[in-house]
């Protein structure tokens, strides 16, 4: 057996981030900048008010409560008509440009109009710049905003968006390929035909993919055949950017998806017997000139979903351009007992984990487990990572991989 972190570490060598491309705004939601974005616009790109209120000149107000001669008014998106002059005001909106001479704004909460007199109180002493967005205030010219390896997310879009941009230059989102692998599992819908099971791992790793911003793509099952392992396999690494099997990597006599792997990829391609629990046998190389990484994870549902967790999703977030690769892991307070047996495995279960009142995450264990009891697990959020040895109590301190940071419930 060996570590987690080494079968980890053999994955992660092979990989480098797939090739830039542009793509629109919209379409780069979630991936990954392959260069500097810089602004070549100042945010805003003119003074305005941040207020509906009176635009004044700070001067007029230093002796205290002043009554103004109202001489127009001013619109988010229109242009001032006129400059502003002492003893005036002009009515303002939140995002109208300050009208030239002007320099404060005072709040409409603040002010009395007389509507009959065109006249306005000024009721406080106004500061210059009280309520005035500058040019550059937000963005200034030559400001990075988003830099190489940094993500697309929508709160950045907002930032690329007011800049006129709407393209950028992202690594390729990667096209990942799905099979499962075995003569019992029946893909469609209808009546099982007896000793059959239907495929729950393509379609759960289908929707994983999306969930991590991959785009899926569905291969299909094989039978447990070596020739037809072989070409859903090929096709996958002709057609993706990365293919992952399920099923037929264990030492059943029908587990022929290691042989496949270890004949399609040249050379590169290893079974490793992990120290964890679920998933233990994983195999993975690299096909394609080496550049397709191809991933047969065990076919028990538990099992594929725990591999896909510790080896595919950082392998392909590190395709994808990502700096950071793993989940954000958590040391939480167990809530429960966790028993275990020392057998040499690092031991990752399910657990349901929630914010407590002490301020601290803590982390309750899914009611059963069992590396084919899926629907035990499926509402879990975290993982916890229990060390080798005789088990954990109630208290304990567990390193926790959160898998959503809101509950399923
Ligand atoms: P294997 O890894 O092929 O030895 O399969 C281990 C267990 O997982 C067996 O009980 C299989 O029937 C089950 N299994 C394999 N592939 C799938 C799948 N795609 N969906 C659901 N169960 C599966
Ligand atoms: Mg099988």
């Amino acid at each position: 057996m060996i570590e987690v972190a080494e079968a980890r570490s053999f994955v992660l060598e092979r990989l480098t981030p797939l090739e830039s491309v542009r793509v629109t705004l919209d379409d780069g939601l979630g991936c990954v900048a392959s260069e500097p974005i810089v602004a070549t616009e100042p945010v805003p790109g003119f003074r305005n008010s941040s207020m509906d209120g009176y635009a004044v000149l700070a001067s007029d107000t230093a002796g205290g409560p002043v009554r103004l001669r109202v001489v127009g008014t001013v619109l988010a998106g229109d242009v001032p008509d006129r400059r502003l002059e002492a003893g005036e005001a002009m009515r303002i909106m939140t995002g109208a440009p300050m009208p030239e001479g002007a320099d404060a704004v005072c709040m409409i909460e603040e002010t009395i109009d007389d509507p009959d007199d065109h006249t306005v109180l000024i009721s406080r002493i106004l500061d210059e710049r009280h309520y005035v967005r500058l040019p550059g205030d937000d963005v200034a010219v030559g400001q990075v905003l988003v830099d190489t390896g940094s993500v697309v997310t929508g709160a950045r879009m907002g930032v690329l968006a007011s800049q006129g941009l709407s393209s950028v230059s992202v690594h390729r989102r990667p096209r990942v390929g799905v099979l499962s692998t075995g003569d019992e599992l029946s893909g469609s819908g209808g009546k099982l035909a007896r000793g059959k099971i239907r495929d729950s791992n393509r379609p759960m790793l289908l929707a994983l993919l999306r969930e991590s911003g991959c785009t899926p793509i569905d291969l299909g099952i094989a039978g447990d055949d070596i020739e037809e392992i072989t070409a859903v396999v090929r096709r996958g690494v002709d057609e993706c950017d990365a293919v992952i099997a399920t099923g037929g990597v264990s030492v059943g006599d029908v587990d022929f998806v290691k042989s496949v792997l270890s004949d399609i990829c040249e050379g590169t391609a290893r079974w490793m017997q992990v120290a964890m629990r679920p998933g233990k046998p994983f195999a993975f190389g690299t096909a394609g000139n080496g550049s397709t990484p191809i991933f047969g994870l065990p076919g028990n549902p538990v099992s594929t979903r725990v591999s896909f967790e510790m080896f595919v999703r950082p392998a392909l977030r590190r395709l994808a351009g990502h700096r950071i690769l793993e989940r954000t892991t958590i040391n939480m307070v167990l809530d429960c007992p966790m028993p275990r047996k020392p057998d040499g495995k690092l031991h990752l279960v399910h657990v349901d984990s929630r914010i407590h009142p002490d301020g601290r995450m803590h982390i309750e264990s899914a009611s059963r487990h069992g590396s084919h009891l899926m629907s035990a697990v499926a509402s879990a959020n975290a993982l916890a990572m229990i060390p080798d040895g005789g088990g954990l109590e109630p208290g304990d301190i567990v390193r926790t991989l959160v898998l959503c940071d809101e509950t399923n419930d």
